[in-house]
């Protein structure tokens, strides 16, 4: 972890001690990675004495990662999509910003232009390929890690203020960062590193109630849920000759399912269980695009796959995207061909 070296950790903490407005944002259609580094950063911040800092996200978080953030007072989280010109305002008069869970602006979308504009001082705090290294004062960024909230531990393990004991990190702030590491790693399915075992214990011995997580994050779902499941991998499930696996989700489906934000977590993983399948696809209708999510088996890139024919990226074996609607498809009735002939030129001529 290159990023974290005295220099930088005594220019972060320079940063905050001398800011008294600070920002945190995270990216659009924030999950758990996100919200659990974003509050982590926040309940830090608190305990450092800061007075005047907030989140914005740029659009609403899912209701299941509440139980994260019920310790931040409302008026110190917000959505631009809810206000816009509130969160701009607060971009602009901020004296500091740090950006987590996302590797450049456009990630967040409709916040993109003011996170440019702002005169702030920004940190990078992310796992992505490719960071946008020159639009930040200090940058922390490895790839080779679990997720932002592990990432975000290791920084704050190696503050003055911490030392390495985790159990001076105050205890919404731990219990958000192994949240977070959990949804990012599916729970100790993917990207699990020696250090993130090394947080993991950690954060263990210093008292987060982990069964308590693991309860609110996959116990308490809704029963339409579990049925759109089924529904999906019995009736909807396309497995194509090169072995990709792809669901198409239309609206007509989610509004008969009731599907909400954050429902369809981890369906996209389910087909990899197939011995066949290399790479699964997940697409999701909305107003004017068609939402992606990418996994792929080591051996096959779900990032390339993505940045070459989903107008997207992420990581090697996990990424995202989307389809524009018009452009890459007209109507619904074509996303099965676009998917299957570039996932086959892809699979035949890229990989
Ligand atoms: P998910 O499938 O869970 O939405 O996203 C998986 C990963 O792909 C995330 O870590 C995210 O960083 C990345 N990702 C998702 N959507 C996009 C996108 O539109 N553009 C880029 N560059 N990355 C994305
Ligand atoms: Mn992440």
């Amino acid at each position: 972890m290159q990023d974290i070296n005295h220099d930088n950790i005594h220019r972060f903490n320079s940063l905050i001690c001398q800011s008294d407005r600070i920002s945190i944002v995270t990216h659009m259609r924030p999950d758990g990675d996100a919200m659990g580094s974003s509050t982590a950063m926040y309940h830090f911040l608190s305990m450092l004495g800061k007075k005047e800092h907030r989140i914005i996200v740029p659009d609403p978080y899912p209701a299941y990662l509440d139980f994260i953030t019920s310790e931040i007072p409302s008026e110190s989280i917000s959505a631009h999509s809810a206000n816009k010109q509130e969160a701009e305002e607060a971009l602009a008069n901020s004296d500091l910003i740090i950006c987590l869970d996302f590797n450049a602006f456009h990630r967040t979308d409709v916040m993109a232009a003011a996170l440019e504009a702002s005169k702030a001082e920004k940190v990078l705090i992310d796992h992505h390929i490719g960071p946008d290294r020159d639009k930040f004062a200090v940058s922390f960024s490895e790839t080779q890690i679990s997720s932002a909230s592990e990432l975000l531990y290791h920084i704050l393990m190696a503050f003055p203020q911490i030392e390495g004991d985790a159990t001076r990190l105050p205890a919404a702030c731990a219990t958000a960062l192994m949240t977070g590491m959990t949804t990012d790693t599916n729970n100790f399915a993917n990207s699990v590193y020696p250090s993130t075992l090394v947080m993991a214990s950690s954060l263990l011995a210093a008292g987060v109630d982990r069964d308590n997580i693991l309860s609110e994050l996959y116990n308490r779902h809704s029963e339409s849920r579990l049925r759109l499941m089924g529904h999906m991998m019995k009736d909807l499930l396309k497995i194509t000759e090169d072995g990709v696996a792809y669901i198409v989700l239309d609206m007509e489906t989610m509004l008969k399912y009731n599907v909400q934000e954050g429902d369809t977590e981890g369906f996209v993983n389910m087909p990899l269980s197939i011995g066949k399948v290399r790479m699964s696809l997940l697409l999701k209708e909305e107003e004017d695009r068609i939402r992606v999510s990418i996994r792929s088996k080591r051996g096959t890139s779900a990032n390339r796959c993505a940045r070459m024919f989903f107008n997207g990226g992420g990581h090697e074996n996990a990424a995202g995207g989307c389809l524009n609607k018009p452009g890459d498809v007209t109507s619904m009735a074509e996303v099965p061909e676009y998917i299957e002939k570039y996932t086959h030129i892809y699979l035949t001529e890229h990989e």
